[in-house]
């Protein structure tokens, strides 16, 4: 059984970016007239507590979300999106609450629209179908404990012909770097003009390495269009642990990887970015990049 829990690592620095990425898309997809489906293949539990146990435990927002909206800047328009979006579960001054991607997309969504959550954890998926159904969307949002890969398949294309796949597993299994591609050229083939995003972690791993490289890859090959936006906090060199041991620093970066992304994420991340860098930087190494094709 899967050892990760997201609880540990909300609103640390690559939620920033991911969360800051997704809500930009929903905002932009939304606009159009007819329904958008979204799919969140490995949807965690919707909800975190950055008081409770499991945060304090570990204390990742506070290198993330707490110091960016500690930081006293005016942000660019989809940094602050993202603030005010956070900030709309909290109340009274306080930040105890950090809302997951279920609940950054279900916040966007009009009538219309359809929001299916993958989760494959029995206590998260418990979880998660708790706090969706204080809701009561349960004609709009689903909750399936079902594999995230698999199910997709199932799904596509949609109705409407409009879907957003947001894939944003923890790659505790080696095999997940593979069964993203995997995920993503099967979707391509049955739905071609989706947007599909996926997380992924930059470390030192030939798998981690190669998937964003298999990304553009297939993006290319299926003449689509795609963007990849990355955010360094600190080195990824051992470092010397305080009992003196040699340890791995954490996770220093991660990435964004978007098929079909929307024309304006460009420009708007080129503005956000530089700022996650400055308020999120850990040492010199911090550091962006923004490519797109
Ligand atoms: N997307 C969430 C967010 O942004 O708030 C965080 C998700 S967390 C990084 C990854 C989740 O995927 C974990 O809760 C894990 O239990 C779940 N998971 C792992 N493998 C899965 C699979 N094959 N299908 C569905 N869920 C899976």
């Amino acid at each position: 059984m899967f050892s990760y829990r997201h609880a540990f690592h909300a609103g640390n620095h690559a939620d920033v970016l991911k969360h800051t990425v997704l809500l930009a898309v929903v905002k932009h997809l939304k606009l159009k007239d007819t329904a958008l489906h979204v799919f969140d293949t490995h949807a965690g539990a919707g909800l975190y507590r950055l008081d409770g146990d499991y945060a304090k435990t570990s204390a990742e927002a506070a290198d993330g979300f707490i110091k960016l909206v500690n930081a006293s800047m005016p942000f660019a328009p989809v940094l602050q999106d993202y603030v005010d979006m956070v900030a709309s579960f909290n109340s009274g001054g306080q930040w105890s609450v950090y809302p997951g991607s279920p609940f950054i997309v279900q916040g966007q969504l009009q009538d219309r629209d359809k929001l299916k959550l993958f989760e494959l954890h029995p206590t998260d998926s418990k979880t998660l179908s708790a706090n969706i159904a204080q809701l009561d969307a349960d004609r709009q949002v689903t909750v399936l404990r079902e594999d995230g890969f698999e199910a997709l398949k199932k799904f596509l294309p949609p109705p409407s012909r409009r879907a957003l796949v947001l894939c944003d597993p923890s790659y505790e299994i080696k095999h997940d770097y593979a069964r993203v591609p995997t995920m993503i050229a099967d979707a391509l083939k049955r739905f071609a003009t989706g947007t599909y995003v996926v997380w992924y972690p930059i470390i030192p791993r030939p798998e981690a390495h190669d998937l964003p490289k298999k990304l553009k890859t297939l993006a290319i090959k299926n003449s689509r269009s795609w963007l990849n936006a990355t955010l360094t906090v600190k080195s990824s060199k051992l470092v010397q642990g305080a009992d003196g041991e040699v340890v791995r620093p954490g996770l220093p970066a991660s990435g964004m990887f978007i098929v079909n992304p929307p024309h304006t994420l460009k420009a708007a991340l080129k503005e956000a970015l530089p700022q996650m860098v400055a308020t999120l930087k850990q040492d010199s190494h911090a550091a962006f990049t923004l490519d797109a094709g």
